[in-house]
């Protein structure tokens, strides 16, 4: 890694805007950042000029089947997980998403979720878990953080996302048509618009969301209906009878959650 600027750190005007920016050029940073690198199966290269750690931490991902653990880690330009193979020596099938594309919602304190919050981005969307009420105040503070760096203070909150998937276990009948009973033979579908579980006959209809895939996806027939009328582009229409119901499977489970703390690297009250 070659850094032209390097040189000319020095004091830096502000100390505030510019944290995020030293911390990229700590000789810490690189070692952590090669770190990751190295416990990941088949990672890209996470090595990038300005690019710093910002924390790294277990959580649970609430999935289409169940909650699993998944590595997170924080940087000021991107958010990256996977499946924990070893806790904290190795990781797996690595997911990255740009942080100018994420959103973060509201805190969710259900019962079966405490300490959870949504994350959407445009082609997935997702709830997670944190151990406690104050860790996920760190991770909520440490993402709003980046996200506005990496936005560049750009508002993210119209870009279009993706629909949370509803868990598969949260409806025995079809959340659209309110009869259709789900069984072996009747299998459970969702929505790629609203995220709802739908039976196959209340979505049989095709639309294309480009922010989601380049071909037409799975969508219900209030959502087609919905679509259309606001983009009434017949070519859109695709019947072909194509279930993509893989969009969820990043992996196996491993059920129980190790509370390892999160790490984060920069204190930000000290900034
Ligand atoms: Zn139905
Ligand atoms: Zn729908």
């Amino acid at each position: 890694m070659s850094s032209v600027n390097s040189n000319s750190v020095g004091r830096s005007p502000s100390l505030k805007e510019d944290g995020l920016a030293q911390l990229s050029r700590s000789a810490e940073n690189a070692k952590r950042i090669k770190n990751v690198q190295d416990k990941f199966v088949n990672s890209q290269n996470l090595q990038k000029e300005g690019r710093a750690l910002v924390g790294e931490g277990i959580l649970m991902k609430v999935c289409r089947k169940k909650p699993k653990q998944r590595a997170f880690f924080l940087f000021n330009d991107i958010l990256v997980y996977g499946r924990v193979v070893i806790s904290g020596r190795r990781y797996s099938q690595q997911k990255i998403i740009p942080l100018n594309e994420i959103q973060i919602g509201a805190p969710i304190d259900s019962a079966e979720n405490p300490y959870a919050w949504l994350i959407s981005s445009p082609k997935k969307s997702f709830i997670v878990r944190a151990n406690s009420d104050r860790e996920r105040q760190e991770w909520l503070t440490h993402l709003d953080r980046c996200i506005r760096y990496a936005s560049g203070g750009a508002n993210t909150q119209n870009n279009a996302v993706a629909a949370h998937w509803i868990p598969d276990d949260k409806a025995d009948t079809c959340m659209h048509c309110r009869t259709s009973k789900f069984s072996a033979y009747n299998r459970k579908h969702h929505c790629r618009n609203c995220g709802l579980v739908v039976c196959d006959g209340c979505s049989k209809k095709r639309f294309l969301i480009s922010h989601l895939d380049a071909k037409p996806v799975r969508v219900c027939d209030s959502c087609y209906a919905k679509l259309n009328n606001n983009d009434s582009n017949d070519a859109r229409l695709n019947q072909r009878d194509r279930p993509a119901d893989s969009s969820d499977s990043d992996g196996d489970e491993n059920p129980q959650y190790s509370p390892i703390p999160a790490t984060f690297y920069q204190n930000v009250e000290n900034l």
